[in-house]
């Protein structure tokens, strides 16, 4: 039956119409289209509601506030569970980096009895509970490798290495930390000791008694460097850039909770004044430690450029007291260890790069020139915050806001109103193409 130009009335459909989507009940309905897939050997799969890409905590968000208004969705995760940048690629000492209350995804509050910075596995769990309450059940080992929208029938042609799936509306919830960054440090291949990046890092207890350079001093590289010296490694940090570090709390409160409140009262400018005369109370000059801060304060850095200030949880006191050491910048690896910028040499036993991570959307969504949303440079929406969900022809983004969970919560609830208005106004989907319903 031809349905070039023709309106399917959007009834929710009945088992029969369904597919299992492997062995889950995924409200995949099955249509052949007319009109071939991008590649002869791709089986087409139709999704009546939107397709989300990425089981994080932001995709998990998204499928839950959709579910909430009562619009089917389906995830597709390229490993096997859910979150696994935080099953898989995280240390064992990492407990969230946020107080719980800013880290808490729609509908559902985390236990009372958790601590004020949950453990990783504690939130793990809370991510299961989630999933298992919201009855989510993404689709796992299913990794896209290009979305494409297609002008001439109006969806999104969203292809995994044997599937098509075709859908009106693509949410993009892979991260802001797809891919570990790899520097390109000169003789990175010849060092004979360890290296390995954080997401790799398991705990200190694995490298007890060595010398390890740590290179790179943002929240992660000044967590594990911490971890190492509990664990009696020698410890080395590179301070490359210049960067704020600020207290964990102030005056009992939480930095980020007391950020927020004052960013909700006074100028920018004077939220940092007012951050920075704590942070030196507390910290003391931490420029006599070889950390020196930039120009801009923290809240107007993060604002500009995305960049987090490093919250202490005890890794300054050990600089301070020698434990860590600050060493310059790495200007080349040796079989034994690494060359530093001011000339000097060191040997090491293992060198764990705290070097960040990137998105890799651009990889694999491909938009037109003139319709780009994400930013080929960096990955990320081109739109800032708060406008940074919604991109063209039915593309949206949720977990790019670099303001964390929070922003993922933020940005889950606002997709999920545009859909379901969408979805809720018109009784029928329109499938202007030139298709047919086998
Ligand atoms: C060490 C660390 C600690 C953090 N602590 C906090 C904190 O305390 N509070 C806070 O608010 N934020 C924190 N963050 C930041 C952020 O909240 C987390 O990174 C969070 O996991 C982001 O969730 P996400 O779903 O957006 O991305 P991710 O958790 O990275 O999930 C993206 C998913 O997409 C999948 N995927 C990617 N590409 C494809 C593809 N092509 N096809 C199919 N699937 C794909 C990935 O496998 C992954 O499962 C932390 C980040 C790190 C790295």
């Amino acid at each position: 039956m031809t349905i070039m130009q023709r309106r399917v009335e959007k009834k929710r459909p009945t088992a029969g119409e369904f597919t299992s989507g492997n062995q889950h009940d995924s409200p995949i309905l099955q249509l052949k289209l007319y009109g071939p897939p991008m590649a002869s050997n791709l089986k087409q799969v139709w999704v009546p509601g939107p397709l989300i890409v990425g089981a994080g905590p932001s995709g998990l968000a998204t499928a839950a506030c959709l579910k909430d208004r009562g619009v089917p969705s389906l995830i597709l995760e390229k490993e096997t569970c859910i979150a696994p940048s935080w099953k898989l690629r995280t240390y064992e000492r990492l407990r969230l980096h946020l107080p719980r209350q800013y880290c808490e995804l729609p509908f559902m509050a985390f236990p009372p009895d958790l601590p004020t910075y949950p453990t990783k596995q504690q939130f793990i769990s809370y991510l299961d509970a989630y999933v298992e309450h919201f009855d989510i059940k993404p689709l796992f080992g299913v990794e896209v490798g290009n979305a494409e929208y297609d002008p001439s029938i109006g969806f999104w042609r969203v292809q995994t290495n044997d599937l098509e799936f075709i859908c009106r509306w693509l949410v993009v919830a892979t991260g802001e930390n797809t891919e570990a960054v790899w520097p390109n440090i000169r003789g990175i291949s010849k060092f004979r000791g360890r290296a390995l990046h954080t997401s790799s890092y398991v705990k200190g207890d694995d490298h007890r008694g060595e010398k390890v350079l740590v290179v790179g001093c943002g929240n992660s590289g000044m967590e594990v460097a911490l971890d190492l010296c509990y664990n009696d490694a020698k410890v080395s940090m590179v301070v490359r850039d210049k960067f704020h570090i600020l207290p964990r709390e102030l005056l009992g409160i939480s930095t980020f909770g007391l950020s927020m409140f004052l960013l909700k009262w006074i100028p920018v400018e004077a939220a940092d004044a007012f951050l920075l005369f704590c942070a030196r109370l507390i910290l003391g000059d931490t420029g006599k430690y070889g950390i020196k801060r930039p120009k801009v304060g923290p809240l107007e850095l993060k604002s500009t450029t995305g960049k987090t200030p490093v919250l202490d949880i005890g890794t300054l006191a050990k600089i301070k007291s020698g434990q860590i050491k600050v060493v310059p910048d790495v200007m080349q690896f040796t079989d034994t260890g690494v060359e530093f910028v001011d000339g000097t040499h060191e040997d090491f036993d293992s060198i764990i790069l705290a070097t960040g991570y990137r998105s890799s959307v651009t990889s694999w969504l491909k938009e037109e020139k003139d319709e780009e949303f994400f930013s080929k440079k960096n990955g990320f929406p081109g739109t800032s915050f708060p406008n940074s969900w919604r991109g063209n022809n039915g593309l949206y983004a949720t977990g790019f806001t670099r303001r964390g969970l929070l922003g993922a919560a933020m940005d889950a609830q606002k997709i999920a109103q545009d859909i379901s208005t969408q979805w809720n106004s018109s009784g029928t989907v329109d499938l202007s193409c030139n298709s047919k319903i086998m």
